[in-house]
């Protein structure tokens, strides 16, 4: 496997249809208010409008994840035909510790689809191993398609061992959509929320109002809980902090 480089995920203007890199800041950018214009077609680009297209539109799985920071790193390998290529994601290409997400092959003109090979549990599949390649010819099902070598562009998408607590539930939310899963995100998703802004406000309690650590747990728990968090306790820190609120139709969907 020869890696490459990283690869930016996109998303689309609504307007001219170009590519445009995901901003890393993606969320602040939005909430606090910055429209960016299409380096394209110079029109204002909404982000909220363009995240929603991206999750209906998009047809690469990874620029979904790229939505929520994941990373993606692009690989190459040659296929020969009746040969199994094993191949070991080197740590150019997925960090020592991390955790891929999603795998695309895109194989260039050559006449080799690469089909991965698993276990005879495929729903086990082992994403810590090597990818075990083996090729099938195009002529299987097109007779005219000459084979030959065959150059693969493998991209790998994945997230760092150390990410924050919050991150690793939106990402799972994210699977389940790309999943076609929809009733499965609801619980990371919820999940991703209430752990920031539970570590969000428990700071603030701590931290500013010098609340003790017990105290602030206890209310938090059993006091002012997820619901009474997000309707009282996060606008009143938004506006003391003169951060941006979420937009209605944020809250309202
Ligand atoms: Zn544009």
């Amino acid at each position: 496997m020869r890696d490459i480089e990283p690869v930016e995920a996109w998303v689309r203007c609504p307007e001219c249809k170009a590519a445009i890199a995901t901003p890393n800041r993606l969320p602040v950018e939005y909430f606090r208010g910055h429209l960016s214009l299409c380096p394209s077609c110079g029109q204002p680009v909404d982000w909220w409008d363009v995240v929603l297209r991206t999750l209906l539109e998009e047809e690469y799985p990874f620029n979904l994840f790229g939505l929520v920071g994941a990373k993606t790193t692009a690989a190459a390998t040659t296929l020969a035909p009746n040969t199994l290529s094993s191949l070991e994601p080197q740590p150019t290409v997925v960090p020592e510790g991390g955790r891929i997400l999603h795998i695309t092959y895109r194989p260039e003109a050559g006449g080799l689809l690469p089909m991965e090979l698993h276990g005879t549990e495929p729903r086990l599949r082992n994403y810590e191993g090597n990818l075990n390649l083996y090729p099938v010819p195009i002529s299987m099902y097109n007779p005219s398609f000459r084979v030959g070598e065959t150059e693969v562009l493998i991209l790998v998408t994945w997230v760092p061992e150390e990410s924050p607590s919050e991150w690793l539930p939106l990402v799972e939310a994210v699977d389940s959509f790309v999943m076609g899963r929809y009733e499965e995100m609801l619980i990371p998703a919820n999940v991703a929320v209430e752990s920031k802004s539970s570590r969000l406000l428990s700071r603030f309690f701590e931290e500013v109002i010098g609340i003790g650590h017990d105290r602030v747990r206890g209310f938090l728990t059993d006091g002012a809980t997820f619901s009474h968090q997000l309707n009282v306790l996060l606008p009143s820190l938004a506006a003391l902090t003169q951060a941006p609120r979420l937009s209605t139709r944020f809250v309202e969907g």
